[in-house]
Formats: C-alpha cells, sequence, structure tokens
C-alpha cells in the first residue's frame, strides 16, 4: 500500500509538473495517444496490460470511435476523465463531425470513467439496458476507488449514466453507416453490448472478449460461454477486443478464452462434487492455463470464487 501511495503521489508531481513544460512540448503530448485506422473511419486505442490499481491503470481498455457522414459514435471512453479528454482530442484532430453517441460496453470503470469528458458535446449515452442500475450500484466503489480519476472534486454526478438503454439490439445511424448494438444475457457482466460496424464488418466485443490479459468473470460464467457460441458463429471481418490485440479471426480469437472459461467450469465442478471447500477450488482450479495469460495472480483465484458461487447450486 506504501508503494502504491508513493507511486500516485509521483504521478501527481509529474501531472503537476507538466502544467509548467514548454508550449511545443504540451501541444507534442496528446500525440503521445496512440491511435490506429484499424478500417476505413474505424480507430482504436489500445489500452496497456496493467493491474487495476497499477499507475496508468485508467488506459488499460480499449477505446475508440468510428466516424460517419453525419456524425461520430464513441466506443467506451477510458478510465479517467483524462484519457477520455486525450480520445476526444484525437476525434477533433481527425474530424470536425458532431459526437452524437457515447456507447459504453459495460459498467467496468476502465471503460465508464471517461464519459464525463464527453459531456460538454451533449451526446446521447447509450448502453444495455441494465447499465444504468449497475453504475448506480457501483458509484460509491468508483468513488471510492478511483477519486484521482475524476475531476476534482470527485462527485457522483461525473459517472454518467446512458439516456438510452438497449433491451436487445439497437440500430445507429451515424450518416451512411449503420452500427448495430446488441445486449446480452448475463456473461462477462450483467450489461455487456457489442457494436457491430457494417460498413467495415468490424465487431467491438467489449469485454466479451480478453485476448492476452486474463478474463475477469463478473456475471455468469455459464452465459458467457453461451455468448461465445453465439459470437464464434458471426461473420466479422475485424474483431476489436475490450482488451488485448487487434484480430481478423473470431473463432480463432475466442478459442483461448472458451478454453480457460471450461476450465473454470471443469474444475470447479469436480471440486464441488468432491465436496472440497472454496477455498480449496480456488488453490487447484484451472492452474494449467497459467503460462497462458497476463495478470493471473490479480484475477484467477476471484474467478474460481465467482464460477464456484455459480456452480455450487446447479
Ligand atoms: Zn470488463
Amino acid at each position: 500500500m506504501i508503494v502504491d501511495a508513493v507511486s500516485r503521489s509521483a504521478l501527481r508531481w509529474f501531472a503537476a509538473a507538466a502544467l509548467f513544460v514548454a508550449p511545443w512540448m504540451a501541444t507534442a503530448a496528446p500525440a503521445a495517444f496512440d491511435l490506429r485506422e484499424v478500417a476505413p473511419g474505424v480507430f482504436v486505442h489500445l489500452g496497456k496490460p496493467l493491474a487495476l490499481d497499477a499507475p496508468g491503470h485508467d488506459d488499460i481498455a480499449n477505446i475508440g470511435f468510428i466516424v460517419g457522414t453525419r456524425c461520430v459514435a464513441v466506443i467506451d471512453t477510458g478510465g479517467s476523465v483524462r484519457i477520455g479528454r486525450a480520445l476526444r482530442a484525437a476525434i477533433r484532430r481527425r474530424t470536425p463531425l458532431p459526437i452524437c453517441y457515447v456507447i459504453n460496453t459495460h459498467v467496468h470503470v476502465d471503460h465508464v470513467l471517461g464519459n464525463f469528458a464527453f459531456a460538454e458535446d451533449h451526446p446521447s449515452f447509450v448502453g444495455h439496458a441494465a447499465l444504468a442500475a449497475a453504475l448506480a450500484r457501483s458509484r460509491e466503489f468508483f468513488l471510492r476507488q478511483y477519486t484521482d480519476d475524476f475531476e476534482a472534486p470527485a462527485t457522483p454526478a461525473q459517472i454518467i449514466a446512458p439516456d438510452r438503454g438497449v433491451e436487445t439490439m439497437l440500430d445507429l445511424d451515424l450518416g451512411d453507416r449503420h452500427l448495430t448494438l446488441r445486449a446480452w444475457p448475463k456473461a462477462h457482466t450483467d450489461c455487456d453490448l457489442t457494436v457491430f460496424d457494417e460498413k467495415t464488418a468490424t465487431l467491438w466485443t467489449g469485454d466479451l472478449l480478453f485476448r492476452e490479459r486474463l478474463p475477469a468473470l463478473d456475471g455468469s460464467v455459464k452465459g458467457w460461454l453461451a455468448a461465445l457460441d453465439v459470437l464464434a458463429r458471426m461473420s466479422v471481418k475485424l474483431v476489436v477486443p475490450g482488451h488485448g490485440g487487434i484480430a481478423h479471426d473470431l473463432a480463432a480469437a475466442l478459442a483461448p478464452e472458451r478454453r480457460y472459461l471450461q476450465a473454470l467450469v471443469d474444475g470447479v465442478r469436480s471440486e464441488i462434487a468432491q465436496g472440497k471447500p472454496i477455498d480449496d477450488a480456488m488453490a487447484h482450479v484451472g492452474t494449467a492455463e497459467k503460462s497462458h495469460w497476463l495478470l493471473w495472480d490479480s484475477t484467477h483465484a476471484h474467478n474460481v470464487a465467482r464460477a464456484y458461487q455459480e456452480l455450487e447450486w446447479e
């Protein structure tokens, strides 16, 4: 905790020092926000594989935007107002078109805390029909754990909930470009939403797909496996996962995550059948998967516990 506090105060020092750099340095800074056009009009900023409490933890999710002839849709806003602003500045360097939609793929902090950076654009905020309730449940936790990632002083009003909830499907028209939003049953969370750009057949999976970084279970492991079956049958040219690199072959990209989640289910069911308690399951289940994933230690035991709680009454 002490190390954490020290690095956080060092970060604040660097942030304060950055206010006094020469103007040419200040204008150079936003260019450091990596952005790639992965398909015509589809822009992605890849998040870094860092733990949720590591310095730079506000920049771990893949976020970006899609440009139509009429307006722009943002897809996830990063884990702080700072990252949201960097994304907004990147949009402004690419197009003068208005930002008409800010879409959140789910409730997690690394995808939603940048929403406030877009408030001045007065977009429609769009998410799963269950997202508003999920944000309401998480507000206190966000304010307690991520105060530094808000504008000072941090307030609940800075956690912007959707004004438009998706029950099943929703079509958004950006001008000569349609996005199909799909709300999923409980899987990674209880409010997962995917975004499909018809024009380039690009699918933004949100955190229904993790690549390289260990998937984090916060919904239903059985529901997540069922969602993967449906996703694997989709005809898609390009995949933007919630975390990890861009992929072209969706079924192949889903395979490692499917293997891990199945190992969780099989391992936990076996422990339960043998009458083993949850602590035993956390120590034994799925360990053969460890070498395949980043951030194992901060996530795996929690996943086993979630799966155990879900499967012990089936
Ligand atoms: Zn997530």
